[in-house]
């Protein structure tokens, strides 16, 4: 079985471009340990053929940090959990300029502006529509933004001015989402996702697994996803953080975490799958292998709430791969 299903993968996915259907991904997960080294280097070759050898290094900045009045069970950006994460106004324009001079010092080509909002209230699209063009004019960077739940007319008018991309996360699937968030519905946020492409703007939409979701639903999210049309795919693994409902939750095991990476790959060969929070505490000494399983960016530095590690680290570990690096070139 092993064999017919590599040989697909690299006929259907290598080959053709199109994502392993259902049934192929249930027997991905049942691949025996020993075959998983075969597993990766048809994932890695697929990530090579359809998104080159360059590993996209990408920074980001909280401008306005906590007081969420959501109630996403993985998030110490809550307001309603007693977690240590406190809020924090919105950043002025003099302090958002200097933080994209410095993401531009850095040699990288996107800067992401993140509110930890529900959605944007008339004050923050003000703020926005100053600050988008100002980025972008000053520093030449392209500019994402992350700011939640959008109507039809705030997507129409961040697209005007010049959003290159919004990031808005899936997290899990429609069925489990219940479970993890009650404040607002899996639907509101897909729909800000269609809203995203119908105006142009490349959507970047993550997930977040291991928050006790089932495979089942794992795979009902792909399929999510690929309904989706993401351009960017940012992964990220539960970090359990005190004083959410989540903090007693364990860490997914790093070799599952791995084989992960390789099914998100077979499943959606050209998109920008992005190493994101809790890479460092899921996979420790493993993350140079989760490179090779697909991964093709990553998120460097600092999280929002967490810590990650030194970009210099990271760096060592893509020359260590021989991968080169695309935003950071200039610095290296
Ligand atoms: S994930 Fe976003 S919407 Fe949910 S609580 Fe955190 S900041 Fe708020």
């Amino acid at each position: 079985m092993t064999e017919d299903l590599l040989a697909r993968a690299r006929s259907e996915v290598l080959e053709g471009g199109r994502g392993l259907g259902y049934a192929d991904l249930v027997d991905v997960l049942r691949l025996p340990e020993a075959e998983i080294p075969a597993l990766l280097e048809v994932a890695h070759d697929v990530r090579v053929r359809w998104c080159g050898p360059e590993v996209e290094v990408e920074g980001i900045v909280s401008l306005k940090t906590g007081g969420c009045p959501e109630d996403c069970h993985f998030c110490s950006q809550s307001s309603r959990f007693d977690s240590p994460v406190k809020a924090v106004p919105l950043l002025s324009h003099a302090e958002v300029l200097a933080a994209a001079r410095e993401t531009a010092e850095l040699g990288a080509s996107e800067f992401c502006l993140v509110y930890a909002v529900r959605g944007p209230d008339e004050r923050l699209m003000a703020h926005l529509e100053e600050v988008v063009p100002l980025v972008g004019r000053e520093t030449g960077l392209n500019v994402a933004v992350s700011a939640g739940i959008l109507t039809p007319s705030q997507a129409a008018r961040l697209a005007a001015v010049g959003t290159h991309r919004y990031n808005h996360n899936l997290e899990t699937a429609r069925s489990y989402f219940p479970s993890i968030v009650t404040t607002h519905t899996w639907d509101e946020r897909f729909a800000t996702c269609a809203l995203v492409r119908e105006h142009g703007m490349e959507l970047c939409c993550g997930v977040l697994l291991g928050m006790g979701e089932t495979v089942e639903q794992r795979l009902e999210l792909l399929g999510q996803l690929r309904d989706g049309g993401p351009a960017e795919v940012p992964g990220n693994f539960l970090d359990p953080r005190p004083g959410t409902p989540l903090a007693g939750r364990p860490l997914m095991a790093a070799l599952e975490a791995i084989r992960w990476i390789a099914l998100f790959r077979l499943a959606l060969p050209d998109v920008i799958l992005r190493y994101a929070g809790g890479r460092e505490v899921t996979l420790g000494d493993l993350q140079e292998m989760g490179m090779t399983a697909g991964i093709n960016a990553l998120i460097t530095g600092n999280y929002l709430t967490t810590l990650g590690r030194a970009p210099q680290e990271d760096v060592v570990m893509l020359r260590g791969l021989k991968m080169p690096i695309g935003t950071l070139s200039k610095v290296i």
